[in-house]
């Protein structure tokens, strides 16, 4: 019997456009230009009780444009960069594949997480720059980071928050955790 309770908060950060900008297909470590206000955010969440777990769709493997290994490469190095500055990310999650139950807009990885770390997902955030980062399930509450990818559509349904910095972000996370 399966006892395990989920009673923990994530932030879910989508990775390329809200850890990194995205330059389409990052995977080196000398490439990593981080996004304005992301170590402030995981300050934020390392010191009120949310765990923060990486997101990613990596499909650049499926097309051959770079490796897994680059993959777990990349997130150690910037493991160790972010730990260097006192800032923790929990678990790193990647989708290498294009036709994946896991791959983001469907909840695999995230339900993943949920079961590894025993996440409560109706009490989670998720933040990204796509409408694939809203995900398909009932869920963590979404903010979107206005980038390189329109979100007309997320505006007229209204499924996730739209901003235009990680700084108002944090703001508006600030609001829902004390
Ligand atoms: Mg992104």
């Amino acid at each position: 019997m399966n006892d395990q309770i989920n009673d923990k908060k994530a932030l879910f950060l989508d990775r390329d456009g809200i850890l990194n900008i995205d330059k389409a297909y990052v995977y080196r470590f000398e490439d990593i230009l981080w996004v304005e206000g992301i170590f402030e955010l995981i300050h934020f969440a390392n010191t009120h009780g949310l765990l923060v777990v990486v997101l990613t769709n990596q499909s650049g493997v499926a097309q051959g444009m770079y490796q897994e290994a680059d993959v777990i490469k990349l997130h150690a190095e910037m493991k160790k960069f972010l730990e260097a500055r006192n800032l923790r990310v929990d678990d790193w999650f990647y989708c290498t594949e294009y036709y994946s139950e896991r791959r983001k807009p469907r909840p695999g990885m995230m339900i993943e997480a949920s079961n590894k770390h025993n996440i409560d997902l109706s009490q989670s955030y998720m933040i990204g720059d796509k409408p694939t980062d809203v995900l398909d399930i009932i869920g963590p509450k979404t903010f979107l980071l206005k980038g390189n990818y329109p979100l007309d559509e997320i505006e007229k349904t209204k499924t996730a928050e739209i901003f235009t910095s990680l700084e108002e972000i944090l703001e508006r996370l600030k609001k829902e955790i004390n």
